[in-house]
């Protein structure tokens, strides 16, 4: 069998290799009018509203696990952020840094993911760039995407909208991706039961935001479901109180999470995210989310409340937690 070519350090020199590269690989992949030009800035047509952007590194270790790859993520991650604020995806960049040696076909298989995350976003990578470092000087390969996104209309997602009495929905269960990733690397077996959340928001958070007075939303990716309420707490400067029984977490999650020692509501998600909005619209809100896939786990969690920014957890066994940020469960290169 023919060994697949690697990528050698011409392929980063800006020279003929890098354009073969290019064109073979992201060119081919990516391929849209705008990208296809190749000047030095991609020019892209806004149609009216405010611009959102956003930007992301994505250093995950393994770069494929269960539910995806360091592509996927690397568009859902930076689209979900435009998503949480109410902005439609618009123009993604890519910029790759690559190990030498890293093989042709693997970029290849990345650069398809990403070209499909992208196609159900509804998102154009617009502009990239390759760099290529010796071999050790970074793992495999790390990619930074970029996002432009646009609010149309008068939208105005922040803690700042939210009052007490308001309700706090979850979109679905929590903990899968950040477990996934652990587990992965300690080279435990989950039988294919298991899969990162890794997804694009986007398609149900447009449902959401165009039928329901959300008034803040936020992915809860690193550091988890507790650090999205601890800001949230801490930036409203209300209590978040939430019932432990209420919060959506898989079976699996649960138990994997107890044997390795680690709290699901810290663990990293990359397809979940948190809304508030007014007591009234929250049961409305959970049956639609029930109609997406990405929505079917959704629940409404907690209430705020006056307060001074805690996080107070209802324990299923009677008793009150108080969340606060991230500590000791530092879990590097989680995306
Ligand atoms: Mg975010």
């Amino acid at each position: 069998m023919a060994q697949s070519p690697l990528i050698e350090l011409a392929h980063g020199d800006g020279g003929g290799l890098t354009r073969e590269l290019i064109a073979a690989v992201f060119a081919r992949h990516f391929a849209n009018p705008i990208l296809g030009r190749q000047e030095d800035a991609a020019i892209c047509p806004l149609p009216g509203g405010r611009v959102a952007v956003t930007t992301d590194s994505f250093i995950v270790d393994p770069i494929f696990f269960p539910g995806g790859d360091i592509g996927k993520l690397a568009v859902c991650g930076t689209v979900n952020d435009l998503a949480v604020m109410g902005a439609r995806p618009l123009y993604l960049t890519a910029g790759f840094i690559i190990e030498e040696g890293f093989s042709v076909e693997l970029l290849e298989k990345i650069a398809a993911s990403m070209a499909c995350a992208a196609a159900a976003a509804g998102v154009h990578i617009v502009a990239a760039d390759t760099k290529v470092a010796e071999k050790g000087a970074v793992d495999q390969l790390f990619i930074n995407t970029t996002g432009i996104g646009l609010i149309e209309g008068s939208l105005c997602l922040g803690a700042d909208q939210v009052r007490p009495g308001d309700r706090v929905i979850v979109s679905g269960p929590v903990g899968n991706h950040g477990l996934v990733i652990l587990a992965s690397r300690m080279g435990l077996d989950l039988n294919g039961g298991l899969v990162s959340d890794c997804a694009c928001l986007w398609p149900v958070i447009s449902a959401v935001i165009s039928d329901f007075p959300v008034k803040f939303m936020r992915d809860a990716t690193r550091g988890g479901l507790a650090t999205v309420l601890k800001e949230l707490a801490v930036s409203s400067g209300l209590d978040v109180v939430v019932r432990e029984e209420s919060i959506p977490v898989c079976r699996e999650v649960i138990e994997l999470s107890q044997m390795l020692g680690v709290e699901p509501y810290y663990l990293a998600n990359e397809g979940r995210f948190i809304a508030v909005v007014p007591e009234a619209a929250a049961p409305g809100l959970v049956e639609r989310l029930h109609q997406f896939e990405l929505g079917r786990g959704a629940a409404v969690i907690g209430t705020l409340h006056e307060g001074s920014g805690r996080v107070l957890l209802h324990t299923r066994f009677g008793g009150t937690r108080v969340l606060d940020f991230l500590r000791g469960q530092h879990i590097p290169r989680i995306c």
